[in-house]
């Protein structure tokens, strides 16, 4: 997604190794596209460490056919989630007379007992779904987005300003602010995703959104308050999001003026009651202490069923 003001630079799509363009002098992403037997354009995509900022490094690619399958197989497994909270409607999902079957028999599909976070599901007639999506996965599909986003010098900045911002919540409590984001382009699923683990952000660039930087910003958000906030305090989904989108709206609001806060977290009472402790000051100095305030005056019930899958 961004290309990075100080960073990003560029990309060359369709290019040969020599075009890579660069500016500032560091060259962030390459694309080589290289013919294969049946003439179809492969790309091979090449990573260079681009440097975000002085802090993060953001590396960014389309997901390989192999990927997007298996992220279109987690996509498919959630369906039944997406539907109980109400996201099913933001669900992009590919169109194959053969899926019908499956996107059915996924809706019934008990997500919370049979996946589980970064884990590939299995589907019965699954080689038979890989081989129609083989059909669809077209690498020109992303060249468009790809371009769009490490062009985009608006966007970049204010990433890079955010990230900056970010750095001071990590010295003063712990934020965890990564040293590497991988951000991966997909076609399907929902606006934006994240895998803490890895690091990995995945991007949906259908249709196209100009304004992407909050969408990463928001995962990076997830990213950093999941182990020392999300975790130790078990909060719900719906309080992930909302704290989510309190610190996004709160301490980036001359950033991002226009952020729009989810459906969850401007219809829940609970966000009401987490904005209360979550103001600028308690984001800056001590959010941990903050939210185990929260956590006291609202007890877990029980978030085993209300596990989020992918937001
Ligand atoms: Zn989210």
């Amino acid at each position: 997604m961004m290309p990075i003001t100080s960073a990003i630079s560029s990309i060359s799509a369709a290019a040969s190794p020599s075009q890579t363009s660069a500016t500032n002098g560091t060259p962030l992403i390459t694309l080589l596209p290289k013919l294969v037997k049946n003439e179809e354009k492969e790309f091979v995509v090449q990573e260079q460490g681009v440097s975000l900022c002085k802090l993060s490094k953001i590396t960014i690619r389309p997901l390989t056919k192999e990927e997007e399958f298996t992220y279109l197989k987690r996509t498919v497994a959630a369906l039944n989630w997406f539907q109980k909270h109400g996201f099913k409607q933001y669900v992009i999902l590919p169109q194959h007379k053969s899926f019908d079957n499956w996107y059915r028999q996924a809706e019934k599909f008990n997500a919370v007992d049979s996946y589980e976070e970064g884990m590939s599901p299995h589907f019965a007639e699954e080689e038979n779904y890989e081989k129609s999506f083989s059909e669809l996965y077209n690498p020109n599909s992303y060249v468009e987005g790809l371009k769009e986003i490490t062009s985009n010098k608006k966007e970049s900045e204010k990433i890079d300003g955010a990230l900056k911002k970010l750095s001071l919540l990590q010295k003063n409590w712990g934020f965890q602010l990564l040293p590497k984001y991988q951000i991966r382009l997909t076609l399907y699923g929902v606006t934006a995703n994240d895998d803490v683990n890895s690091g990995t952000i995945f991007l949906r660039i259908t249709p196209f959104v100009n304004n992407f930087s909050g969408s990463i910003i928001h995962e990076v958000v997830h990213i950093g308050v999941e182990k020392n906030i999300v975790q130790k305090f078990k909060l719900t989904c719906a309080e992930r999001e909302c704290l989510v989108d309190l610190i996004c709206s709160i301490y980036f609001k001359e950033i991002f003026p226009k952020y729009t806060l989810q459906y969850l977290c401007s219809k829940w009472p609970i966000a009401k009651s987490m904005a209360e402790f979550v103001n600028e000051k308690t984001i800056i100095a001590d959010l941990p202490q903050a939210i185990s305030q929260y956590a006291k005056l609202n007890p877990r019930v029980c978030v085993c069923s209300d596990k989020p899958l992918i937001m």
